[in-house]
């Protein structure tokens, strides 16, 4: 078995569970290897009854009181049973499970593992796993990776198949080892066994700090590697007058910000320049990359070449299209769209234009990179708010086009050391201003008794007419899908709503229209939900973060943020930003479920200011190296396991190690990482 072994080919994963697999995107041994935990759970002493926390997970130990009972209530067949320790009873209650009667003989004294509530003064556990009392205690203190899941799949699948590839694989290792002497570091497989099966926290800190430098390191060397292939390619798209771009840019609403104008000039001088353009422009959610990116485009339209514009998102292109359509056509300038939903004669008919230079600019999402697609003469490849560009994509994008300029718009507005360190092989512009109009959006941090408050405020928006965004909490039961709980939520939230009367006291206001996006919708559906938003046909999205939104709703006035605290500073920046984006006063408000001192500050913190570099700076001094799972990182700098943060150290190790490499190790490691799929996955 190796890296891209498809996993049907592991033992007992079938053609059913590689379509779970699928969905979570693993096809491949290396991409289940790289399916990382996204915590872990541990075993804990039993505590008496009378000290347990209701809702929460804990274990009792009890002695068994009662003759189990079987009973059917609807679809439900029902087994309860109840038992008692020293200091209170429990009952127990387990539904569709009828074989485990058998386990449970009265007088018998075992562990039961599970969530615990209080009703009516009687503590009760749901589903409580069973285990006698001598196999339990040889588990306290271990760990067991919880991994996200998708329907039909549950967590003991996912761990035997990923036991069974360990066992079976030869994990390549890019890192030569003379470096992995120099910083210290575990080997691969080990790393990866130790993330998958920890034996104890302390190993599995060194696991990620190696999985981390690789990370960094193949990503570092993809840079690098780009830079020197860069540097040899002569400029085929020169820009010899920028004089339509400036004439677009006088019919702007508004003047540039200093940050926008000089990013111009940043760009025009790199068109003009002898190599190609290789540039990372970084700006705050709302600070107008958008105006760069048009009049970049234009400027290398008025010069005989096409521009292309990629979207993470099909509703990001169509409102790019839209927007930019209408602005562009009465310069005489030919837009166009090509994302995946369009028909198929739709997109033929796209391909075709492009090639023969029918279109000038061609808007789009990753679509415009496949295999079919060619262009007459592209000049220009705009790559916004984009996770992944990796070396696949960059090598796809060579393919279109000779010497190609590329410009990177990212909103992570991460400290400029990182950035450098990261970056540095490409030429980097800040836009640090917002536009002068700007009305800076209100943040306050309450708690969750604050709820009925917050649900007012939000029914007295959507009926002024203007619409929000509720970010759903995340799920700590481990076997839950996420998805599920989003429709919960939404459940809970329409019922709340309707119950608040209407301010102005008529009841002829309609209800809020509440809808859902979760990241295992389909992708058309998805699309749909999140154009009827940007359309205003739905007042309030309920949406976990995975789900990428990354719209522009200038009507969306509100945010409310649950379970803040589980998200970096960066994170809720970039969810806040979504609101302020009109001309009305935007609200952000974030609920924190748990309270403690450090987050406390740092969720104060973005109370305090609307700023992400400052944010950005704040998140780095208030995180230290210590705390490893919990906190979502922003998705623009989505390592699947490094934190530029948190794994600082290993950043600057990567960065040190790739600089020494030589030309011709570096050239061979870039072609083995091309080799090993699932590994190149870096701008
Ligand atoms: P982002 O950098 O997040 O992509 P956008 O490009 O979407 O930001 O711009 C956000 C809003 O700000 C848009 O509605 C845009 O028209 C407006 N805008 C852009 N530049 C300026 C400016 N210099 N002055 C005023 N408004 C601007
Ligand atoms: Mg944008």
């Amino acid at each position: 078995m190796d890296w891209n072994t498809p996993v049907t080919k592991i033992k007992g994963v079938g053609e059913v569970t590689a379509k779970r697999f699928k969905n979570l995107g693993v096809e491949t041994a290396g991409e289940l290897l790289r399916h990382f935990p996204k915590g872990y759970e541990e075993y804990q002493m039993p505590i008496p009854c009378n000290r347990v926390r209701p809702d929460s997970l804990v274990s009792v130990e009890l002695t068994l009181v009662k003759s189990p009972k079987m009973f059917k209530k609807g679809r439900f067949e029902i087994l309860s049973a109840e038992g008692k320790d020293h200091t209170g009873y429990v009952e127990l209650v387990w539904f569709n499970q009828p074989y485990l009667k058998q386990k449970l003989v009265l007088g018998k004294h075992l562990i039961f593992r599970g969530k615990i509530t209080k009703e009516y003064g009687k503590l009760k556990m749901t589903q409580p796993e069973i285990y006698e009392k001598e196999k339990y205690l040889p588990m306290l203190r271990c760990l067991r990776p919880i991994y996200s899941l998708t329907a039909g799949l549950n967590q003991k699948t996912v761990q035997k198949s990923v036991e069974a590839v360990l066992t079976s694989i030869d994990v390549p290792d890019l890192v030569p080892q003379g470096i992995r002497r120099e910083y210290k570091l575990m080997k691969l497989s080990e790393a990866y066994r130790a993330i998958h099966f920890p034996e104890d926290s302390d190993i599995t800190k060194e696991a990620i700090r190696r999985l981390a430098f690789d990370e960094f390191f193949t990503f570092l060397l993809t840079m690098r590697g780009l830079k020197s292939a860069m540097a040899v390619v002569p400029n085929c798209h020169v820009l010899k007058k920028h004089e339509l771009s400036d004439r677009v840019r006088a019919s702007f609403p508004f003047e540039l910000t200093e940050g926008q104008q000089t990013a111009m000039k940043d760009i025009f001088h790199d068109l003009s320049g002898c190599t190609p353009m290789n540039r990372l422009l970084q700006g705050d959610v709302g600070s107008g990359k958008t105006a760069v990116a048009i009049l970049s485009l234009v400027a290398m339209v008025e010069n005989g070449s096409q521009g292309v514009l990629m979207a993470p998102t099909e509703v990001l292109a169509q409102q790019h299209f839209q927007s930019i359509s209408e602005l562009l056509i009465p310069f005489g300038i030919r837009v166009g769209l090509l994302v995946g939903s369009m028909t198929a004669s739709q997109k033929r008919e796209m391909r075709k234009m492009a090639e023969t230079g029918d279109v000038d600019i061609v808007i789009g999402t990753h679509a415009l990179f496949q295999d079919e697609v060619h262009f007459h003469k592209l000049g220009l490849a705009i790559v916004d708010e984009q996770h992944r560009f990796g070396v696949k994509q960059r090598e796809q994008l060579a393919s279109k086009g000779e010497s190609v300029h590329v410009l990177i718009m990212s909103a992570t507005p991460i400290p400029r050391t990182l950035a450098v360190m990261l970056y540095g092989d490409m030429d980097l512009t800040i836009l640090s201003e917002l536009p002068k109009n700007r009305i800076p959006i209100k943040s306050c941090l309450v708690d969750p008794s604050y709820h009925p408050t917050a649900y007012r405020f939000l029914k007295k928006h959507i009926q002024a007419g203007e619409q929000a965004y509720v970010i759903c909490p995340m799920v700590e039961d481990s076997e839950t899908v996420e998805a599920e709980n989003v429709v919960e939520y939404t459940e809970k939230l329409r019922a709340a709503l309707a119950g608040i009367p209407s301010e102005n006291g008529s009841d002829s206001e309609r209800e809020p229209v509440v809808e859902y996006v979760h990241g295992k919708l389909s992708a058309a559906e998805k699309n749909a939900r999140m154009t009827a938003f940007s359309e205003g046909k739905i007042d309030i999205l309920v949406s976990t973060t995975v789900v990428e939104v990354g719209i522009n709703v200038p009507n969306a006035t509100v945010i409310m943020i649950e379970n803040a605290e589980r998200f970096g500073l960066s994170s809720l920046h970039q969810l806040r930003g979504r609101v302020g984006r009109g001309s009305l006063q935007s609200y952000c408000i974030l609920v924190q479920g748990k309270e403690s001192e450090e987050t406390k500050e740092r969720l104060g913190a973005l109370v305090k200011s609307n700023d992400g570099f400052f944010l950005a700076e704040e998140d780095l001094r208030l995180r230290g190296p210590g705390d490893f799972f919990g906190i979502r990182q922003s998705g623009d700098m989505d390592f699947a396991i490094a934190d530029i943060v948190r794994d600082k150290e290993m950043l600057v190790n990567a960065k040190q190690a790739v600089e020494h490499l030589s030309e011709e190790e570096c050239e061979r490691l870039t072609q083995e990482l091309v080799a090993i799929q699932g590994v190149s996955m870096v701008y």
